[in-house]
């Protein structure tokens, strides 16, 4: 039986000032892909170099109009990772990513490719745009194991992905049992 640990949830569509500032030029030319820690930086670079499918994930992300901001930090009891849809605007959406800090680094790993793939689906998913749009696509393409909760076959098989990757290259751990999400 699947067990499912991450929730997708669009928490509010905000047009106004406070989300929606005009973007400059500088910042249409950063990155879309973003951390918000140095340890998150350090995972993310350490993925990149051990994980062809995280590189493909990232590569997806910023060749779209999401800008995505990866956090370490808490995340709801029973879950590992949460991926929110938080604004907007007719320059970019914004996304929050958050893994659940205390976790050994391929669990790190693992977690970060599946939420990317739910970035992804969303950034591939141009209508998506507030909490009723992001519903509409979860329901086409994933189930809802829980209340306030919704997964994807594809964020279980990017995940899995990542974590036989990153572990084959560094022999650190054995990739998980094919039982579900870490
Ligand atoms: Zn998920």
């Amino acid at each position: 039986m699947t067990r499912v640990n991450c929730r997708v949830v669009a928490l509010m569509l905000l047009l106004g000032p406070a989300v929606a500032r005009p973007l400059s030029a500088e910042t249409l030319d950063e990155r879309k892909v973003r951390c918000t820690s140095r340890q998150m930086r350090d995972l993310l670079e350490q993925g990149l170099r051990l994980s062809p499918t995280l590189a493909s994930l990232v590569d997806r992300i910023e060749r779209s109009d999401v800008i995505v901001y990866l956090k370490l930090g808490s995340t709801r009891p029973g879950t590992y990772g949460s991926t929110q849809l938080i604004g907007a605007s007719v320059f970019a959406r914004i996304v929050m990513v958050t893994i659940k800090s205390l976790a050994p680094s391929p669990d790190l790993l693992d977690r970060l490719g599946h939420e990317l793939q739910h970035v992804v689906e969303i950034a591939e998913a141009s209508d998506v745009r507030d909490a009723e749009t992001l519903r509409a696509l979860l329901r086409r393409i994933g189930w809802m194991p829980g209340a306030d909760r919704w997964e994807t076959d594809a964020a279980v098989a990017q995940g899995r992905r990542v974590r036989i990757e990153s572990t084959r290259r560094t022999g650190l751990a054995a990739p998980r049992q094919a039982g579900g999400c870490p």
